[in-house]
């Protein structure tokens, strides 16, 4: 029979919202892979407009921005990849690409962390991406900024100060309109869901002890360091 003990409460990942005391529960968090086709084309893809896929992280996977992390476990090839992050404020399913706007609760920069070795064997052997992309720790957000997020922009990402990703949200094959539309198709989306919209070009290798830092325009950027 089932035990009377009570099983300890793990607390609901959330994020901090810009100029708020009140956090933001999230839900789930799912990305969009190759968004952008300079990123595709680095990836060995052909960056047609072909219909946008996705992958998803585990909910906890979210980290503050500030944070100091542990350099994760099984990977000699870690990857940043920086995103722009969408945040529903309203579900829904087969949602229209006029009006996902109004699903929109606000926006953040975040990091797509990457175990792109494990990623490349998964790829070779047909298998599941889940253990290269929705590891502990691996959606790094910096602050939530309510409102409509921007359409075109300078979206960077740094390494110890060295640029490795320059580009622009322009650049984006499927808006996030778009993505949230085709997205909600698959799934009911509802309130609380993440959506990592694709990187730009430059995706590249973090080591112990570096600091990665990833800015889209004038948003509360998102920072990490990793300890030696
Ligand atoms: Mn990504």
């Amino acid at each position: 029979m089932t035990s009377s003990a009570a099983l300890p409460i793990v607390p609901s990942p959330s994020i901090a919202i810009l100029g708020s005391e009140a956090r933001f529960p999230v839900r789930r968090i799912f990305c969009v892979g190759q968004n952008y086709a300079d990123h595709a084309r680095e990836m060995g893809s052909n960056p047609d407009r072909q219909e946008p896929f996705f992958f998803t992280k585990p909910a906890d996977a979210v980290v503050s921005s500030g944070t100091e992390l542990a350099f994760p476990s099984r990977t000699q090839e870690l990857h940043h990849e920086v995103e722009l992050v969408i945040a529903l404020g309203q579900g829904g399913s087969d949602i229209s690409v006029e009006d996902a706007a109004a699903h929109i609760y606000g926006y953040a920069v975040g990091l797509d962390l990457t175990r792109r070795d494990l990623q490349a064997t998964a790829k070779k052997a047909g298998r599941p991406w889940d253990m290269a992309k929705g590891f502990d720790q691996s959606a790094p957000i910096g602050l939530l900024v309510a409102g409509q997020p921007p359409a075109s922009g300078a979206i960077d990402l740094t390494v110890d100060d060295t640029v490795r990703q320059s580009g622009d949200l322009s650049q984006m094959i499927w808006s996030g309109a778009e993505i949230i539309s085709v997205l909600s198709t698959y799934v009911v989306l509802a309130p609380g869901d993440l959506i990592f919209t694709g990187t730009p070009s430059g995706v590249g290798p973090i080591r112990a002890g570096e600091t990665v830092r990833g800015t889209i325009l004038d948003i509360p950027p998102v920072e990490i360091r990793y300890r030696r």
